[in-house]
């Protein structure tokens, strides 16, 4: 057996080819040997600043400190228990959520992933309404398992057999794209009305709940249009189904609001975090109001997890939590997304190939288009490979409905310099990749 740190390049990725379950398509052509703050290092020392955060988790950056010291102290104390067994970290971050939302989300189920914690918040849904049906947007991501994955519409579904009975699906808010429009703009009202018209033609009297994003990222970081998430609550409320969010990737500052929501003004039944509540750790949390935890416990609620509760990831929420809002890190992703607009923005008026710059705070995107306004996916691919030559990770959504969106969320650490060389380097790789 073979140290993996003395195997060279070539057998490393003959390595990689023989043992490996390719699980998306393929791998990014570098072996990555440590990471630290807002960059990656590859096995040549090459540097390449991480504007994916990771898997958009590494909020804090890469080994920050803070964690690595929490790390450190709880995996020499308490580092997992049988599951309905409390300790401290957990009891504190579950007081500390409830303390970061506003009423009545005060409940909380501590579990490891994105997927994890939309399933537990279905479940809930499912067994609180007694219904069975679940809306979801047609660019949604929730994650994997069966569950989620059914009210996913970015997550593909041929090939693995049947899906959840009473999955239903309404068109997005594109703004971009608009498939409803009204005086040359989107009218997400009249598309909505109709969204529900269809959900009621289809639905079998068992509406559980709705489940979306604040801003769908895998689905092309699309921003709900202000009075969207408000409008739809009152759809929920007149059908008796509970509304719940997924804030994976939107939640804990990093849209420059502590919880997306918040800019919306729309407090949900149901909220869920993951990514950026373990900052590059596996922790997620379902949040609920004390009257669904309440009912659901008398029907029996079950949703236990080799990791529900676990120590060791509660006590790096709580780091994180701590971390933020000592740094009012909210104040500032909100200043430095200001700088980050203001860079694509001055891009898009060099770059016609930039069809549209959005997102809010350190969740931004830019959407490239060719000359007749259609997606450019060929050379939003060209231009996230000519980036990671030149030393930047940006990530291209490789879905077919969201294939030239190239995704920027730097950790919400992110140095001022850092965020203006990435900009540097994406308007190099523009420039050098052919249309
Ligand atoms: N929800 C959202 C919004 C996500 O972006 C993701 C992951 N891309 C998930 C859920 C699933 O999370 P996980 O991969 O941790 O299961």
């Amino acid at each position: 057996m073979t140290a993996s740190t003395s195997l060279s390049p070539e057998t490393f990725w003959l390595q990689a080819e023989r043992h490996l379950i390719r699980y998306a398509g393929g791998f990014v052509p570098a072996i990555i040997e440590r990471a630290n703050g807002s960059y990656v290092y590859d096995s040549t020392g090459r540097a390449i600043l991480d504007f994916t955060s990771g898997q958009m988790s590494s909020l804090l950056g890469h080994c920050h400190p803070a964690i690595v010291a929490t790390v450190q102290r709880c995996i020499a104390r308490l580092d997992h228990l049988f599951s309905p067994m409390l300790s401290r970290p957990v009891v504190e971050l579950a007081a500390s959520l409830a303390d970061s939302l506003p009423d009545p989300l005060s409940k909380v189920l501590l579990l490891s992933t994105g997927g994890e914690s939309n399933e537990a918040a279905i479940r809930m849904a499912k067994l609180y309404t007694g219904g069975h049906e679940v809306v979801a947007l047609s660019r949604s991501y929730h994650g994997v398992t069966q569950g989620s994955a059914a009210a996913s519409y970015m997550v593909p579904r041929r090939g693995y057999g049947p899906t959840m009975p009473g999955s239903i699906v309404i068109p997005a808010p594109d703004a971009f794209r608009p498939i409803v429009v009204r005086d040359g703009v989107l009218d997400w009202q009249t598309q909505l009305d109709d969204a529900f018209q269809m959900v009621d033609a289809q639905s079998v009297g068992s509406l559980a709940a709705c489940i979306l994003e604040p801003i769908l990222s895998v689905g092309g970081m699309i921003e709900l249009p202000p009075g969207y998430l408000a409008a739809l609550k009152r759809k929920c409320e007149e059908r008796g189904m509970l509304l719940i969010l997924d804030e994976a990737q939107t939640g804990l500052c990093r849209t420059g609001d502590w919880y997306a929501f918040q800019h919306d003004g729309v407090v949900p039944d149901i909220l869920t975090l993951s990514k950026t509540l373990g900052a590059g750790l596996p922790l997620s949390a379902v949040v609920t109001s004390e009257e669904i935890e309440q009912r659901c416990h008398e029907l029996g609620f079950y949703f236990l997890t080799t990791h529900t509760s676990d120590p060791l990831p509660a006590a790096v929420g709580q780091t994180v939590i701590q971390t933020l809002r000592e740094g009012e890190m909210d104040k500032v992703a909100r200043r430095l997304g200001e700088r980050l607009r203001a860079g694509l923005t001055e891009l898009r008026e060099r770059h016609p190939a930039i069809g549209d710059v959005r997102g809010r705070g350190l969740l931004q995107a830019i959407e490239l288009v060719g000359e007749d306004g259609t997606p450019a996916s060929d050379y939003g691919a060209a231009v996230t490979q000519a980036c990671f030559e030149r030393g930047l990770h940006v990530n291209i959504v490789q879905m077919r409905s969201a294939s030239s969106v190239l995704r920027i969320a730097p950790p919400i650490t992110v140095a001022t310099e850092e965020l203006d060389k990435g900009l540097a380097i994406l308007d190099e790789a523009l420039s050098v990749s052919p249309m």
